[in-house]
């Protein structure tokens, strides 16, 4: 490999583009972040900062001449910006995924066209729809969803029999809505993957997820589940990885049911929340491999050295941090938030598993398969 220092061009200020350009500088890579927000959390780590609306093509075409390669740290970038970079500089995942991701029916189409079975949905174009879909499924009860603009909880309700479904509609306050089967679960689980120009990948996961009000509160990394439902999240992630010709990193939600199906939620074409633990309990971090594969690098072997509990610094659990200053293992990350708001990440903690209890365990993992790998193959 040629020693070619980068600039990677990131869209979106937030925390994981922070995180990614963090990674990339430790690589030597330099990144240039375009966003319409002053002092965000991205730039404040960054080389430099475009701010500017998304659809400002002249502040776009002098951020694409800066850059070498474009990639983006939120799904909401309009699928139009990137198709205007896309014609002036490699814009890695492409437009293809971003559009699939961005709506809740295409992304369970296409999911459900590859062969990765979803929670039983259907589109709602009217009120009245809603109940005759109940009838159809036989259910008491369903989660309707806006099609766009949906995390962490926000843009969903559930509906029970009886209730108003003109209510309902108004509130969700959007034309495209999906109603989805609402699935009894053990648990979440997400798997994330890394894939290069030569169709390399590497994964991280399954990692547990367990939320509060509709946000992320927890990961446990690898997740406690048993290595055949492993295998086939694995499995199923790499399936979608390969489907839209991944250059990057995407996560696959994943809800894993009573009789032992595993059912795919949602996917995220960048970093995710679930991978903060890939920081300190691996070699190469989710975000290390989001900069090395943007920039035309090979996918790292993530080689997970350490089991990790991610703990999410929600609203005003920022201001309980100083108990993690003084824990052993405890890896502390804020991002450089001003105003704490209810439900706003503003950091996360990551704790490693004692390193001797890590040791003591280390045949058992290599029989059950780690929680991260690489897996060479032409793509
Ligand atoms: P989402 O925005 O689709 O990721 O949903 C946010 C959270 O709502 C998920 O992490 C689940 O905890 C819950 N949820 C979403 N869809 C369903 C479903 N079909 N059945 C049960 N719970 C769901």
């Amino acid at each position: 490999m040629s020693y070619e220092p980068k600039i990677l061009g990131i869209l979106g200020g937030g925390q994981l583009g922070r995180m990614t350009a963090m990674a990339a500088a430790r690589l030597g890579i330099r990144c240039i972040i375009y966003c319409p927000e002053q002092d965000s959390p991205a730039s404040q780590v960054a080389a430099g900062c475009f701010i500017a609306e998304y659809d400002d093509k002249q502040s776009l075409a002098a951020f694409a001449e800066r850059v070498d390669a474009i990639t983006y740290e939120f799904e909401n970038i309009p699928v139009e910006t990137i198709r205007f970079l896309q014609k002036l500089k490699p814009v890695c995942p492409d437009d293809r995924i971003l559009e699939v991701a961005q709506h809740r029916i295409r992304e369970k189409k296409f999911l459900n066209d590859i062969g990765i079975a979803t929670t039983r949905w259907a589109e709602v174009k009217k009120p009245a729809e809603i109940e005759k879909i109940a009838q159809e499924w036989n259910a008491k009860a369903l989660i309707l969803k806006t099609c766009r603009f949906g995390y962490d909880g926000k843009g969903q309700i559930k509906w029970h029999t009886g209730d108003d479904s003109k209510v309902c509609w108004k509130e969700l306050n959007s034309d495209e809505i999906i109603a989805e089967e609402i699935i009894d679960f053990t648990c979440e689980i997400s798997v994330i993957i890394a894939r290069d120009k030569l169709g390399q990948m590497a994964h991280y996961g399954p990692v547990l997820n367990q939320h509060k009000n509709g946000i992320l509160a927890q990961s446990t990394a690898p997740a406690p589940i048993p290595a055949e439902l492993a295998d086939k999240a694995i499995t199923m992630t790499r399936l979608l990885a390969e489907a839209v010709d991944l250059v990057g990193v995407l996560a696959l939600e994943l809800f894993v049911t009573k009789d032992g199906q595993i059912l795919a939620n949602e996917i995220a074409p960048r970093p995710h929340n679930s991978g903060h633990w890939s920081i300190d309990a691996c070699a190469v971090s989710q975000f290390e491999q989001q900069a090395r594969t943007v920039c035309g690098m090979t996918v790292g072997i993530p080689a997970q050295h350490s089991e990790a509990i991610m703990l999410n610094l929600i609203g005003s659990d920022v201001k309980k941090l100083a108990k993690y200053y003084e824990m052993k293992n405890a890896c502390v990350h804020l991002y450089g938030k001003h105003d704490i708001k209810e439900g706003r990440k503003m950091g996360h903690v990551t704790i490693l598993k004692d390193k001797n209890a890590v040791e003591e365990k280390k045949d058992d993992n290599d029989k059950t398969g780690k929680s991260s790998t690489l897996i060479r193959h032409a793509g």
